[in-house]
């Protein structure tokens, strides 16, 4: 099995993508620690992959909960071997419809408690394991951005930088810092998305997949899987990369 024995904490476990990394990490050996807003899907997540997995819920706007998220993790796990950045929102809109708040809490969200976690789970494997890894979750739109999304881009834009600075800075570490970043995804965030502005969803979600050139948008295992190898050995000498997980679709 290709994570044996890793310690993983996995945030934003009971969305989408992160309910599909759970499950592929405890299926090739992960014990992990699944963290996100709320307690019961968390829950439900956790009875069905059995004692490999405990959840802890917590809110990412809170500063303090990001920054002793790694210790709590290495303390319930019994040590740790990486985390997983997974949880994220998205906020539509042009720079004229984007509120401070919701500038605020992009940032907050998907930039500040990742730089948060990434420090204290650095500083955590620097001093007790003197290894580890972190994947990021970033997104195509970070890289090129998509229309009225200013704020969702700007923050994915951030996380790939982040990601190429730690896996810069930590490589002699051996702390390996890599992203996957998805173009669109089957979740409930793309899902929502659509609902918000009145569409029929399995329609709109047909017209995307017409947009792929390999035929569909990604399911949460597409990335998932990627996740997987990027916490595994085989992704050994992969460092400070960003990888796009997008089936070809073109950009702009
Ligand atoms: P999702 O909405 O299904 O899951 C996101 C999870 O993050 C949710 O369970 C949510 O509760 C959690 N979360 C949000 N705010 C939180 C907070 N304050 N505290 C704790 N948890 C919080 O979405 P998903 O599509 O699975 O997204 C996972 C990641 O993939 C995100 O970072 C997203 O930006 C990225 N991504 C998604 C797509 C897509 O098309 N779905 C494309 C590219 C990148």
């Amino acid at each position: 099995m290709r994570l044996d024995q890793q310690r993983l904490v996995i945030t934003g476990a009971a969305g989408g993508i992160g309910r599909a990394t759970a499950r592929r990490a405890v299926a090739e050996g992960a014990q992990v620690l699944l963290t996100d807003r709320e307690a019961e899907p968390l829950e439900r997540v956790c009875v069905e992959l059995g004692e490999a997995a405990q959840w802890l819920a917590g809110d990412l706007l809170e500063p303090a909960f990001c920054d002793s998220l790694a210790e709590q993790a290495a303390s319930r796990l019994n040590g740790l071997d990486g985390v997983i950045n997974n949880a994220g929102i998205i906020t539509r809109g042009n720079v004229l419809a984007t509120r401070d708040a919701d500038w605020r809490a992009s940032f907050a969200i998907n930039v500040d408690a990742v730089f948060r976690i990434c420090r204290s789970a650095i500083a955590w494997l620097t001093t007790q394991r003197q290894a580890g890894v972190i994947v990021n979750v970033a997104s195509c739109w970070g890289l090129y951005p998509g229309p009225d999304h200013l704020a969702y881009c700007t923050t994915k834009a951030a996380v790939a930088a982040m990601t190429r600075c730690l896996g810069r800075d930590h490589a002699p570490d051996r702390i390996r810092v890599n992203a996957v970043a998805p173009n669109e995804v089957d979740t409930p965030m793309l899902r929502s998305g659509f609902e918000i502005r009145g569409l029929n969803v399995d329609t709109a979600v047909s017209e995307l997949d017409a947009s792929v050139p390999l035929g569909r948008i990604a399911t949460p295992d597409d990335i998932a899987d990627v996740i997987v190898f990027l916490c595994s050995d085989q992704s050994r000498y992969v460092c400070g990369s960003v990888i796009e997980v997008n089936g070809a679709k073109p950009v702009g």
